[in-house]
């Protein structure tokens, strides 16, 4: 095993960066370098943020979000289409939406995707919430933006059972060619699909 050359502090630093998504064990050791360095301008304000944000962070009771209160912003935002209610994934699919200023609707997170093999069910997703969301009524369309992959798919065909019946528009988001994309380079998962969802010109 390799001789530490840090204090057991900094080590613990680095061991808990290295499991931020994204960074490994040389990019950790990096970031935490770096941190050390900048210690007035980024280590304490960064220390300081992260025990705000400890005491702050709550699940939204209504969409699953997460925000420092509940209801969350998107929630109470009376600006909102109430009337549409996306459904996603993760927080960070309802964080890229928003970013990307798409839809200026209601969410529902899921916190996964279905996947029998992993143990996750229906009861883990809240699914149940967001069917007792739409038939508390006021829900026109239900938009299923979850991931294009076989569990997003499986957990999209489940939840359009569990609103069959019920007054409400379920849609999903286009499988298909991306913005910028060129044929030759797509999968032939993601050129079928295209194919299949094409439309009039
Ligand atoms: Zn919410």
């Amino acid at each position: 095993m390799a001789q530490s050359v840090t204090g057991p502090e900094i080590e613990r630093l680095i061991q808990l960066l290295s499991k931020l998504p994204g960074l490994g064990p040389r990019s950790a050791r990096r970031a935490a370098l770096h941190l050390i360095k900048k210690k007035d301008e980024l280590l304490v304000p960064l220390a300081k943020a992260m025990d705000v944000a400890v005491e702050a962070i709550v699940v939204c009771s209504t969409c699953g979000s997460i925000d420092t209160s509940d209801p969350c912003a998107i929630c109470k935002d009376p600006r909102r289409d109430a009337s549409t209610i996306v459904v996603v994934e993760d927080v960070a699919d309802l964080w890229a939406l928003e970013r990307a200023a798409v839809i200026n609707a209601r969410y529902h997170v899921l916190g996964g995707a279905l996947s029998p093999l992993d143990g996750i069910g229906p009861d883990d997703l809240g699914i149940s919430r967001l069917v007792a969301r739409v038939a508390a009524g006021g829900v026109d369309e239900v938009i299923l933006a979850v991931n294009a992959t076989v569990e997003g798919q499986t957990t999209a065909h489940f939840i359009m059972d569990q609103l069959a019946g019920m007054n409400v528009k379920v849609s999903r988001l286009a499988h298909g060619v991306p913005v910028g994309g060129e044929l030759d380079y797509l999968d032939e998962g993601t050129l079928s699909a295209a194919m299949k969802s094409r439309r009039p010109f």
